[in-house]
């Protein structure tokens, strides 16, 4: 993701009516932010918020909180939701590593990762999204029979993250390194604007679902 300051987006994230300010406030109560009480279901690093927002369009009867650590980068999604604003997904602008400060144990029901930042030093594996350390949060905040899902093009970091999933105490459901040619775990997908450049750069896309 291109990370130059935008100017203004810091003001209207922070004016935003779409985006959530202190969410530790709201930990163990983020129903009360959306007008129906129904799942909730997370983005973790959405970027700019194409598969987020079409997810919620597609699935009314869910409440979506689409998270990013950028205010340049949510910019653009707080843009697009005033022109067509979704009832049932909220933003929030914090580092996942938070994640166990801002919701209850077993709050969120379902968690997608997509395309996260591979960090390729060894030394900086903690900060992937799919290490231990992060599987260690989402078992903080996730249903018992919640799950993640997670999408990317980065063949090392998928490799990585299938030998994280037992190491983090947790069961690999499904997974397929050609998700475009898997007629099961391919079907209702959603793309996401990363998956859309990479896909049509001819690169494979990888897809893990876990759980406990
Ligand atoms: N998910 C989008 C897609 O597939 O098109 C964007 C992918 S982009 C490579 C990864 C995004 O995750 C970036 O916008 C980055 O700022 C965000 N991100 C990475 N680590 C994060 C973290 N610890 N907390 C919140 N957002 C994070």
């Amino acid at each position: 993701m291109r990370l130059r300051n935008i100017k203004g987006a810091d003001e209207a994230i922070e004016n935003s009516e779409y985006c959530i300010k202190n969410p530790e406030s709201l930990k163990g109560n983020w129903q009360s932010v959306f007008p129906s009480s129904q799942p909730l279901h997370i983005e973790v690093g959405m970027g700019k918020g194409r598969f987020i927002m079409d997810l919620a369009a597609a699935n009314p009867d869910i409440n979506y909180i689409g998270i990013e650590r950028y205010t340049s980068v949510l910019y653009r999604a707080v843009q697009k939701m005033e022109l067509t604003p979704l009832p049932n997904l909220r933003f929030l602008c914090i580092d996942a590593a938070t994640l166990p400060d801002v919701f209850a144990p077993e709050e969120v029901a379902r968690i997608y990762l997509n395309f996260s930042d591979p960090w390729p030093k060894d030394r900086h594996a903690k900060r992937r999204l799919t290490s231990r350390e992060f599987f260690a949060r989402y078992n903080q905040i996730l249903a018992k029979d919640g799950r993640v899902e997670f999408k990317t093009d980065n063949q090392d970091l998928f490799t990585f993250s299938l030998e994280e999933i037992p190491e983090a105490g947790w069961n690999l459901v499904a997974s397929t390194r050609d998700l475009h040619h898997d007629p099961v775990l391919n079907e209702g997908n959603i793309m996401t604007e990363y998956e859309e450049k990479f896909s049509s750069k001819g690169n494979p896309i990888c897809k893990l679902i876990a759980n406990r």
